[in-house]
């Protein structure tokens, strides 16, 4: 008696970092396989706009050459208009704070922007592409061997089953840039929104010499926020974990940052966001 069987959906969780380019050079040589690349844009106004452009500059041209179907996602609302992190943080009297803005401990606080801006908007074209908790889809994610920490935590939806390819090969983030040059394509820019409170102090600080305008609204997005928190008579919170404002915390000019240890509190565990 024959039996039909649909194939299990195979997804790949593009963050547009050097992780997920090295998958899609992966999948260019035949060594891992998946369906259909889903990049999740937080919006324009909100992803750095150095990872939107090497996603339409590189990315996309190298999958379509190499005949690997990859999409670009955003947040529909229901009325079919998009919705971006920084506009729902910056709406006019607006009480949500769904990034992990940090406490003045320095601790990160909850957030809901991985999972509204990224999770959530590839499960909706997951489910659209047949995934279900009956027939859930392999969804990738680019976690390297040097960051394996982060994998642990994962959560999978009930529509998913998570796979990390670069952990099956063994490979680190060096491994990554090395795969991503000899396929001749450049290395990409770390992928986050360029406001996010997970950044490393190197970052904000190459961020404040090499796109000031990019540190000046993350500077702006910090004093609104804190704006609406007084009024609401509450503590500041800060986009680093130095317990003050960016422009005071990341100093212009400074050549080097004594404090720049990786810090284990602050990583994005989910894997949605800098892979
Ligand atoms: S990069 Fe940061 S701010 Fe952006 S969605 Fe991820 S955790 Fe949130």
């Amino acid at each position: 008696m024959s039996q039909s069987t649909t194939a299990t959906l195979r997804a790949f969780s593009f963050g547009g970092g050097v992780q997920s380019v090295a998958c899609l050079v992966l999948a260019a040589q035949g060594r891992i396989d998946f369906d259909v690349f889903l990049f999740a844009n937080v919006g324009e106004d909100s992803e750095d706009p150095r990872t939107i452009d090497y996603f339409r500059q590189h990315a996309a041209p190298y999958a379509t050459a190499h005949g690997i179907r990859i999409e670009e996602l955003q947040r529909i609302r229901r009325d079919g208009s998009t919705e971006t992190l920084w506009g729902r943080l910056t709406k006019e009297g607006s009480r949500s704070l769904p990034i992990p803005v940090r406490m003045s401990n320095g601790a990160p606080g909850t957030r809901s922007c991985t999972a509204d801006f990224k999770i959530k908007v590839i499960g909706k074209r997951l489910k659209q592409l047949g995934a279900s908790e009956d027939s859930p889809a392999v969804v990738g994610v680019g976690i390297s061997l040097d960051e394996i920490q982060r994998a642990n935590n994962r959560r999978s939806e009930p529509y998913e089953q998570i796979t990390y390819p670069l952990l099956d090969l063994g490979l680190r983030r060096t491994d990554c840039h090395r795969l991503i040059r000899s396929a001749g394509l450049p290395v990409p820019p770390k992928s986050a929104c360029f406001f996010c409170p997970f950044h490393r102090p190197e970052a904000w600080r190459e961020m404040r010499r090499t796109a000031p305008e990019l540190f000046a609204k993350s500077c702006q997005l910090e004093t609104l926020l804190n704006e609406r928190r007084a009024k609401l008579g509450k503590d500041p919170v800060y986009l680093t974990r130095f317990g003050k404002p960016l422009d005071r915390a990341i100093p212009d000019g400074w050549d080097t940052l004594p404090f720049d240890e990786w810090d284990e509190t602050g990583l994005c565990d989910s894997g949605r966001c800098f892979t």
